[in-house]
């Protein structure tokens, strides 16, 4: 394909600067220039009579210079007066070269563009841009691209690279007649007309990116990434994966029957999808998605039990190793009743114990192993992994589920894997970085929660807070209290968690208040988690080590320390610690003025919503998609042009469209990708 050859402008043997920047912004092939839009224009089509200038306007006038001098008056300064039919006009330039004065000289034509002040000394402009030119040098025939540079790259430099980037590029019709949104022009005209519009352009809606050659440059770009999302999605249906089947009467049903409750209605509707996925010979690419406390830890035992029963392993892996070993707890509870072997690999569990582990999981004797990232390293070998299991799977990259997967590599099968996460992917981002993904959805809490009672107050009203707390604990309640940091950082003026323990315990006297942070030894950790659990602990002062997962039932009230320094999806997590039994639940956030715009607007949301998919789609909202997927990122690339909010009925359109081109046209999907994504369409397949 000619675009993705050569780079412009000719190749020398050594680049320049400028050429070494443009790479730095990915400027390599025409395409790459050619799709590299203005952020802004200058508007050099007309002269505006000087006269007829207004204040703060930017405009673009013409006149004869009357004179030229250097002042000294608080400061050295070149005035330039400048005359058209209309009136004068002053030039101030508070830097300037030699060369510029004489530039400048009486009775020179000037062409000037800049904001005019209008003051009681009459019009000036203060560093215009001025241009030297004839009474018949010509108007811009269109208005002027300021493009995104940087430093080392000069905008004139840029601006002449993309206009013959934009010359050379190939931008003919890949897409079939009649398939493209109608009203939208071709991308050649909608490039062309974006990179040079016309003087009659709406400014607006140009910078607004409403205009109908900006849709059709997002619905390119959206059809792209439906597309290559698509081929990963089929070419990994051509994967084989191990076909897992649970028996009639098998574990999974012992497992239901031990079970101290009953599953709701969309546990049950979960866990059916999931052992459908399981026993097709294709790997589970599946993401269950449940809000805080829903119950996805049971609906995992239950895809491990329907592996197991079928002979196959199951690897569980969790992002902390507090949560992991809750897990552990938890599943042992479940299933070693029933004859299973669950090992337990972490980093902190050496020697002999851990060569034991590694020997039950290379053997096949454990049938399920729990544990941290550790799971994955290379020295961990399973007998037959049939399903993996990532809970918090946010918590984790692209390049540890790739890991995961690997596992079984050496038995050319894939396992199937089930990620799990609490923070739910609004819609919008569903259908685009996550649409190679079959999600499933618990919509639904186990009966018998209270809701959550959130309430914000400002550091000022701690003390009423610890009052309210000491009659709760006095009451046998369970409390947790989150600290943001560890240690007394210098910058940052933090309440540390070993300090806030201290004024708790006095403050609380005659009440067990214990401590919980990251620096502690994980067997320290574990039994203080443990305290906890039983209750004999009232209150667990500790930092975000709790965030993920931590299941204490009994637990009723949580406050949150400087909650401002927390992200939204953090503060819910760390809210959904609570209201997990029958009491009714209460969690304080604390905040320090002053709030910055943002972190009123999330303190905001937590007092309005217990519900995380408002919550998810608010936090979209405040930070927007680059950084609300931050490393949840499945290898995709941002969108550079489309809005996924503004834009959804495109992306309709787009996730339409793809099937149907791949399968009628699928040389033409094939160039679609490689125009926009280049070399990046292939990392998605990896
Ligand atoms: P999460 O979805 O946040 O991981 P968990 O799996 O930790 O939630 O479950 C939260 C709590 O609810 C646990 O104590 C769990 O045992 C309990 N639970 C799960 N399902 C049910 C149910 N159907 N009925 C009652 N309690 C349940
Ligand atoms: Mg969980």
């Amino acid at each position: 394909m000619p675009e993705a050859s050569a780079a412009p402008p000719p190749a020398k043997p050594s680049k320049s600067a400028p050429q070494k920047a443009m790479e730095k912004l990915g400027l390599v092939r025409d395409i790459d220039l050619a799709l590299h839009l203005p952020l802004r224009y200058e508007d050099e089509t007309r002269i505006t009579p000087i006269a007829a200038l207004h204040d703060n306007e930017p405009a673009q006038v013409e006149g004869v210079v009357v004179d030229c001098q250097v002042e000294l008056r608080s400061r050295r300064q070149l005035l330039v007066r400048v005359k058209d039919d209309s009136g004068t006009l002053l030039l101030r330039f508070l830097h300037f070269y030699p060369s510029q004065q004489k530039q400048m000289s009486a009775a020179t034509r000037l062409r000037v563009r800049g904001e005019a002040r209008i003051g009681f000394f009459g019009r000036e402009m203060v560093h215009p841009v001025v241009k030297v030119v004839d009474d018949d040098t010509p108007l811009a025939a269109s208005l002027t691209p300021v493009y995104p540079a940087s430093a080392q790259l000069p905008q004139a430099y840029l601006r002449k690279a993309v206009a013959s980037g934009l010359a050379r590029a190939d931008l003919r019709e890949i897409l079939p007649p009649g398939v493209v949104p109608r009203g939208l022009p071709s991308l050649k005209d909608a490039l062309n007309y974006l990179h040079h519009p016309p003087p009659s352009a709406s400014q607006e809606a140009l910078h607004e990116h409403h205009h109908p050659a900006w849709h059709r440059l997002k619905f390119e770009e959206l059809l792209a990434q439906q597309l290559s999302q698509l081929q990963a999605q089929r070419e990994r249906a051509r994967l084989v994966a191990p076909a897992l089947q649970g028996r009639p009467g098998g574990l999974h049903e012992k497992l239901l029957a031990v079970l101290p409750f009953q599953l709701t209605g969309a546990q049950q509707r979960v866990a059916e999808e999931i052992a459908r996925d399981l026993a097709r010979p294709q790997p589970m690419h599946r993401l269950l998605q449940g809000d805080v406390g829903s119950g996805k830890t049971v609906v995992a035992a239950l895809a491990a039990a329907v592996a197991i029963d079928a002979g196959w392993q199951c690897a569980l892996m969790a992002p902390t190793e507090i949560l992991a070993e809750q897990h552990f707890r938890k599943l042992i509870g479940w299933l070693e009743p029933l004859g299973l072997r669950v090992a337990w690999i972490t980093g902190s569990v050496k020697g002999k114990a851990r060569q034991k582990m590694l020997e039950a999981a290379a053997s096949g004797e454990a049938q399920l192993v729990v544990g941290t990232h550790a799971v994955i390293e290379d020295k961990v070998k399973f007998a037959k992994l049939g399903l993996a299991i990532i809970d918090e799977q946010h918590r984790f990259g692209v390049a540890q589920r790739l890991a995961l997967r690997n596992k079984l590599k050496a038995m050319d099968l894939e396992p199937h894997l089930l990620m799990m996460s609490a923070t739910p992917i609004p819609r919008t981002l569903a259908m685009t970085y996550f649409a190679d993904l079959d999600v499933s959805t618990i919509d639904e809490l186990p009966p018998g929660r209270s809701p959550i009672v959130t309430k914000v107050f400002t550091e000022s009203k701690r003390h009423d807070v610890v009052d309210k707390i000491r009659m709760a604990v006095a009451d046998g309640a369970q409390v947790y209290w989150v600290c943001p940091l560890v240690e007394e950082s210098e910058a940052i003026d933090l309440r540390n968690a070993t300090e806030t323990h201290a004024e708790l315990s006095a403050e609380l006297d005659g009440h067990a208040v214990g401590l919980l942070h990251g620096r502690m030894s994980p067997a320290d950790k574990a039994a203080v988690m443990a305290q906890f659990s039983s209750g004999a602990m009232s209150v667990l002062v500790a930092t975000t080590v709790i965030e993920v997962g931590v299941d204490v039932p009994n637990a009723s009230l949580m406050v949150i320390e400087h909650a401002e320094r927390f992200g939204l999806a953090q503060l819910h997590q760390l809210r959904g610690r609570v209201g997990r039994g029958a009491k009714a639940s209460v969690c304080v956030l604390i905040y320090t003025p002053p709030l910055s715009d943002t972190g009123k607007s999330r303190l905001k949301a937590m007092a309005e919503t217990t519900d995380g998919f408002e919550i998810a789609r608010r936090d979209l909202d405040i930070r927007g998609p680059g950084e609300f997927m931050g490393s949840r990122q499945s290898g995709a690339e941002l969108l550079r042009f489309a809005d996924l909010q503004e834009d959804a009925p495109l992306l309709v359109a787009a996730r339409e469209l793809a099937p149907r081109l791949l399968d009628e046209h699928p040389e033409a999907a094939q160039r679609q990708v490689a125009r926009w994504l280049g070399t990046k369409a292939e990392f998605l397949k990896a």
